[in-house]
């Protein structure tokens, strides 16, 4: 057995039985009767208790001083009202710490089922300012801004502003959307995200392409973003100009393009795929 089992069971267990053995040994052979020892006191002198164990003596005697200690309190606590006024002070105590508890449990259970449904906690939510620029109606702004706030509670529109005219492409008559983008950067403040919105055609740089016209632009990560309802359906452009400001939003957040097809992340590859988008999908998390 390891020195350390013996911790436990040495003194109600092997030393009990040790004496009484011995004990019943020696009387045995005073008398020659057997003997019922189960009442009788059995001395216990430390010094051979400890000689009997294999553990340091240090670590014995603490143990054993521990095991006398408890054994002497709950004796004087069976004889004692003392006992009744702590055990109902244990009582409450208890009680106390099970409504403790409780409470953190449904507040552990609050927080865990608010992360689940994707709820941004307040304080932590980034604020996107809608910035709209002159030519688009207010009317088509609240109703895109409307559908943002289900993704992101904190939405602010902001009074509407002139497209930037160092932005303006005049060989396309066309607004450069990586300048927009840098025009609104400018006045955003951290924990905030700017999204302007347009009528007009914007564009940007792709590949060997010097201006290609786009539905909108956003940096991974990024504090601003565009979108433009200049090549969409103009009989849903509501609707799809909200899908195109989500996406691009995303962008700023850091997600990358999804290859599924319902989702809001994925690319438009020079085509209009927003009315097959419906969701964000679950792999968004991944990217
Ligand atoms: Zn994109
Ligand atoms: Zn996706």
């Amino acid at each position: 057995m390891k020195p350390e089992k013996w911790a436990g069971i040495l003194l109600k267990e092997t030393s009990v039985k040790y004496y009484r053995e011995k004990q019943l040994a020696e009387t045995d052979s005073g008398t020659g009767k057997k003997h019922c020892l189960k009442d009788k006191p059995i001395s216990r002198p430390t010094s051979i208790i400890i000689a009997e164990t294999e553990m340091p003596t240090e670590l014995f005697l603490q143990k054993t001083v521990m095991f006398i200690l408890q054994r002497t309190i709950t004796e004087v606590l069976k004889s004692s009202k003392l006992q009744i006024k702590i055990m109902n002070s244990v009582n409450e105590i208890l009680r106390f710490k099970i409504v403790l508890i409780y409470l953190l449990f449904i507040y552990v259970l609050s927080s865990c089922s608010e992360k689940k449904e994707g709820v941004i906690n307040d304080e932590e939510a980034i604020t996107i300012l809608v910035q709209p620029f002159k030519d688009i109606n207010s009317g088509d702004v609240a109703k895109v801004a409307k559908e943002i706030r289900k993704f992101y509670p904190k939405v602010k529109i902001l009074e509407p502003v002139d497209l930037p005219t160092k932005s303006y492409y005049k060989p396309r008559n066309r607004y450069r959307a990586d300048s927009i983008i840098s025009f609104l950067s400018k006045n955003t403040r951290k924990s905030f995200v700017t999204i302007g919105l347009t009528t007009k055609d914007i564009s940007a740089t792709k590949g060997n392409i010097k201006d290609f016209g786009i539905m909108g632009l956003g940096f991974r990560p990024g504090t601003s973003c565009v979108a433009s309802s200049f090549r969409l359906d103009k009989k849903k452009s509501n609707e799809q100009l909200f899908k195109v400001a989500i996406h691009e939003l995303g962008h700023t957040q850091g997600l990358k393009h999804c290859p599924e097809k319902k989702c809001f992340m994925r690319s438009a590859e020079g085509k209009n795929p927003t009315d097959e988008e419906t969701d964000f999908c679950e792999n968004v998390s991944k990217f």
